[in-house]
């Protein structure tokens, strides 16, 4: 059984009297484990993809299984319940809570899983020690670089054992050569076990995945598998070509 199946997913918006197709069918299956980058244009529905699988909206029509477990079928509260404890999500503006530390941004989710207060701040530390930021826990975010700030984020994304890391165009705000850090981590990630999709319009980015999917028109125009581009290797030539 797939992590993901998804049936002829169909996402409409009604706006100005106009039916806007954001996904219109699409059928797709990711297995455990996989690093998937999804590509297209502006417009061509990777936002609305990523927010049906992530559980953050319900789909117009089409079917989608997450471990077995019909989504579309839940209610809202069960959406919320899959949402937090199957899924994280990581956005490109971050979206960290700027008045508390790195520490208390990434027990929240743990807050909301009902885990009591001894165990969320050794979760939290531990989280954030793998994501190479043991040194800056009690940091708040505007003490922190963009690409700490998005290591945070990543985190908190981690910290309920998501089966499935969701990143949407998480080094759009970021340097290329962060973008690059905040892509090893990925790999690392996805090595040690996760299952990540990371939208992105940079083919450099999407080089770092082993499978990448077009979106064009809010359906799958390719589908395709490659030997991904170690991240880690190309930050080393950087740091060497800077040196
Ligand atoms: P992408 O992430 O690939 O840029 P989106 O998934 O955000 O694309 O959007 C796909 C299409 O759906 C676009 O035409 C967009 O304008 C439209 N759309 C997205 N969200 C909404 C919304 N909340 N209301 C109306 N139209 C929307
Ligand atoms: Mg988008």
């Amino acid at each position: 059984m797939a992590l993901v199946e998804i049936v002829d997913l169909r996402k409409t918006y009604h706006l100005g009297g106009q039916d806007i197709h954001a996904l219109d069918g699409v059928s797709l299956k990711v297995e455990a484990g996989e690093f998937i980058a999804v590509m297209g244009p502006s417009g061509s529905g990777k936002s609305t993809f990523m927010n049906l699988v992530g559980c953050l909206d319900r789909p117009t029509a089409g079917a989608y299984r997450l471990d077995g477990e019909a989504i579309s079928a839940l209610s809202a509260d069960g959406l919320a319940t899959v949402r937090n404890r199957r899924i994280g999500f990581v956005f490109q503006q971050f979206h960290l809570i700027q008045e508390i530390n790195a520490v208390a941004n990434v027990e929240l989710p743990m807050i909301y899983a009902g885990q009591p207060r001894s165990l969320r701040r050794e979760m939290a530390i531990a989280a954030l020690a793998r994501v190479g930021l043991g040194d800056r826990l009690y940091h708040k975010p505007t003490e922190l670089s963009g690409g700490q700030q998005q290591r945070v984020a990543i985190a908190r994304a981690l910290v309920n054992k998501p089966a499935i890391l969701l990143a949407d165009e998480p080094t759009g705000a970021l340097d290329s050569r962060t973008s690059l850090d905040i892509m090893a981590l990925f790999q690392t990630l996805h090595r040690e076990g996760v299952t990540v999709i990371v939208v992105t319009h940079e083919p450099e980015v999407a080089a770092f995945a082993s499978r990448v999917i077009h979106f064009r028109d809010g359906r799958i125009l390719k589908d395709s598998s490659h030997q991904p581009r170690d991240a880690a290797a190309a930050l080393a030539q950087l740091e060497g070509e800077a040196a």
